[in-house]
């Protein structure tokens, strides 16, 4: 498993994590994925402020700066030598016995922070994939990663079933966001995408989708859209951390066809942005 960050210090292989741990009773917890290309992070900073906000909206205090966290990744990734992967943070309340409101006094939340490598999804990325529509059953604080996620592993789990890649998830006829990605649709050369409200995760190469377009002065809209409007779409596509900017070519039985020129277009923006990190 390589080496592991837990609660302020390097551990080589494996730790062991309480069973009381509110993570793991509760989801009680917070967490990000941070992108490596050979061997440098990619927007670390944005994915750190994020999570900074995640545990403030759940009323925990991440303890410690976005500059230490970026830190102790790049001692990670250079302990593990990682070349192309990703980095896996987890704050949790921390250690209590069994009771769901906060425990009293408050408890040091627990950190964890592993690397493990991940080639690119070029397939995909080059080919597009075949989602899922399916009912978006999940609270109403999506804007939170939280480690609850289990409407989001019931809906991905429904795609895979069904041998797609994504959910794209629907909320009383609107599109939000996939189960573990945003969703654009383009239309007569326009996107569209749900604004970063309560209703979805902000992601974080959403926001990096959006300079690359406003770069490439092609509209960007924070609207929302119907279930109907995605399938009369020219271009869907999705975009993760983990998933980059990968075209949808089938939703449900509906045939969107080949990646087109706009997705086209963010890609090789995209590619220009990790070729410039430092
Ligand atoms: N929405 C959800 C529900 C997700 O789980 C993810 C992946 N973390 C995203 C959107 C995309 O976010 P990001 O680009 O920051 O990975």
């Amino acid at each position: 498993m390589g080496v592991i960050y837990y609660n302020g210090e390097f551990h080589d292989d494996a730790v062991s994590l309480d069973y009381n741990d509110r993570g793991y009773q509760f989801g009680d917890g917070v967490y990000e994925v941070v992108r490596v290309y050979e061997g440098r992070l990619f927007t670390a900073r944005e994915h750190f402020e994020r999570l900074v906000r995640s545990a403030g909206e759940i009323k925990m205090s991440a303890p410690k700066s976005v500059d230490d966290y970026i830190q102790i990744c790049e001692q990670l990734v250079d302990r593990n030598d990682l070349v192309n992967g990703n980095i896996y943070i987890q704050l949790t309340r921390g250690v209590a016995a069994r009771n769901h409101a906060f425990p009293v006094p408050a408890t040091e939340p627990v950190t964890l922070m592993y690397t493990y490598t991940a080639e690119r999804p070029l397939k995909g990325m080059q080919n597009g994939v075949k989602t899922i529509s399916t009912e978006d059953i999940r609270w109403l604080r999506c804007d939170i990663k939280s480690l609850n996620l289990l409407a989001n592993v019931l809906n991905k789990e429904k795609a895979v079933q069904a041998g797609a890649v994504e959910a794209i998830q629907i909320r009383d006829g609107v599109v939000t966001e996939g189960a573990s990605s945003n969703v654009y649709r383009v239309k007569d050369g326009a996107i569209y995408t749900h604004p970063a409200d309560n209703l979805i995760l902000n992601g974080i190469t959403r926001r990096v989708i959006k300079e690359c377009s406003q770069e490439l002065a092609i509209p960007f809209h924070e609207e929302t859209f119907g279930h109907d409007d995605l399938l009369t779409s020219d271009e869907v596509f999705i975009s993760s951390t983990t998933l980059e900017i990968t075209p949808v070519n089938q939703i449900d039985d509906q045939v969107i066809g080949e990646p087109g020129p706009i997705v086209k277009k963010l890609q090789q923006a995209f590619e220009t942005k990790i070729k410039m990190i430092k």
